[in-house]
């Protein structure tokens, strides 16, 4: 079998907000889906190593943020390839502290809710965490994206923590790629400005690297 027939799966773009022993912080997940509705029970999947993996299991709450299709690339940057262990990951961007101190992503942010850990289910890698939502938003506003169109129209990639993370082209829509970025899998193919035409000062939309770190496919 190819692993790669999985990517086919459906999912879509979430903040995990959580409160930190110093500071809230936040990480992106594609992995967010309703388990049953009376009482209304969600699952996340979060790696071991992720940060937000023990604030979780230290506070038993986290928050989930649904983001729209215009959410920059730059608040899934900053959110999801850096580690909030040494990071103020939310230090540039919107959010506010809802109730429990766990911040909600304010800006392009479709709706928000809040839950309390009920369970938790360990893999190799990953700890699936069932909670139930407890309070939230009153309504859904723009469109939710999607992980298909993160992949295909933000250009954006997986990290290598995340679930759903393809160690060789990670890509569901690189055909006419030119360059991608070695950090994060960003794939540069704007057909109007050629990637060597950009400015040196020209950086990584979704982790910020420069030019540099662009290699040629
Ligand atoms: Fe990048």
């Amino acid at each position: 079998m190819d692993n790669k027939i999985l990517t086919s799966l459906s999912y879509g773009l979430y903040a995990i907000g959580v409160k930190g022993p110093e500071r809230p912080s936040a990480c992106i997940v594609n992995t967010v889906f309703q388990i049953t509705v009376s009482p209304p029970v969600i699952a996340v999947s979060l790696n071991h190593d992720n940060y937000t993996n023990a604030c979780i299991r230290n506070t038993g709450r986290f928050s989930v943020s649904v983001l729209s299709e215009n959410t920059p690339a730059k608040v899934i940057g900053d959110l999801g390839f850096k580690s909030g262990l040494d990071t103020d990951k939310l230090k540039n961007i919107s959010y506010e502290i809802s109730s429990d101190d766990l911040p909600v992503i304010k800006e392009n942010c479709c709706c928000w809710f809040n839950c309390k850990l009920v369970d938790k289910i360990e893999t190799a890698t990953h700890t699936l965490f069932l909670a139930e939502v407890y309070s939230g938003s009153d309504e859904v506003k723009d469109t939710p994206m999607t992980y298909k169109y993160y992949h295909e129209v933000v250009k954006g990639s997986a990290p290598p923590k995340a679930p759903t993370y393809q160690p060789e082209n990670d890509k569901l829509s690189s055909v006419n790629a030119n360059y991608v970025c070695k950090v994060c899998g960003y794939v540069y193919d704007n057909p109007e400005i050629p990637f060597e035409r950009l400015p040196d000062s020209w950086c990584c939309p979704i982790c910020k690297v420069n030019k540099s770190e662009f290699i040629l496919k």
